[in-house]
């Protein structure tokens, strides 16, 4: 087997032994390469399942991360998802190979930028990425049938659930920056918002208003 080869086997291996069974999630995973996502002197340790520094302070998810929240959404082909957080772009290029439409929301106008020029280098051609302040959504695009926010929240963001639609699901890290974080799956009802608990995560802060590119 050649290297690249065995190095994808791995990835896809470290998925599926940390609780990424969905064989669509899977697939959308195999299909996107993170190593472009990646630049610099951390790029050859991109097939790892490991979070790493990406520019203007932040960190590309650890994969096994993305396939679980990812995963918790039950994305449908036909839905519109909302991430906050863009980062990298990698999450976002993995949620365009299972939903219709994504629209994804950075602080940093550096990152947004990046991540749009990968997106046109890979031809996914149903992101939007949006420089802003996530907090407030998208109102402009609301309501969305899924919402994933990649930063910590220190309480689940009422005004992202106010753009889901009824019978939509968000994904959110939620707790103080530097203590335990818990993934939160909320999934709006007629009868209000029903909260199951995932499991303990660590991300960097969901911070307000626009960042200042470094
Ligand atoms: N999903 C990314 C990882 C995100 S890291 C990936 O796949 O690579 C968290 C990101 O959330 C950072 O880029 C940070 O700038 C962004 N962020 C933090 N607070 C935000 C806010 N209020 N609005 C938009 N983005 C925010």
């Amino acid at each position: 087997m050649t290297g690249d080869a065995e190095r994808k086997m791995q990835f896809l291996y470290a998925l599926r032994s940390r609780g990424v069974t969905d064989k669509r999630v899977l697939q959308a995973m195999e299909s996107i390469d993170r190593g472009p996502f990646i630049r610099g002197i951390f790029s050859d340790r991109a097939y790892e399942d490991m979070p790493l520094p990406i520019a203007c302070g932040q960190t590309i998810s650890q994969p096994s991360i993305v396939g679980l929240m990812t995963q918790a959404l039950k994305i449908s082909p036909r839905d519109k998802v909302l991430e906050v957080g863009t980062g990298s772009g990698y999450q976002a290029a993995v949620l365009s190979r299972l939903a219709r439409r994504v629209y994804t929301v950075d602080r940093y106008s550096r990152l947004v930028r990046e991540a749009r020029t990968l997106f046109d280098e890979m031809d996914l051609t149903n992101i939007t990425a949006i420089t802003a302040d996530g907090s407030f959504g998208l109102p402009d695009q609301a309501p969305f049938d899924r919402i994933i926010v990649t930063a910590a929240a220190e309480d689940p963001p009422g005004t992202l659930l106010g753009q889901l639609k009824t019978g939509g699901i968000m994904v959110v890290p939620v707790g103080q920056s530097d203590a335990v974080q818990h993934l939160i799956v909320a999934r709006k009802t007629e009868n209000g918002v029903e909260y199951e608990e995932l499991r303990q995560v660590r991300f960097v802060p969901l911070l307000e208003g626009l960042g200042k590119d470094t």
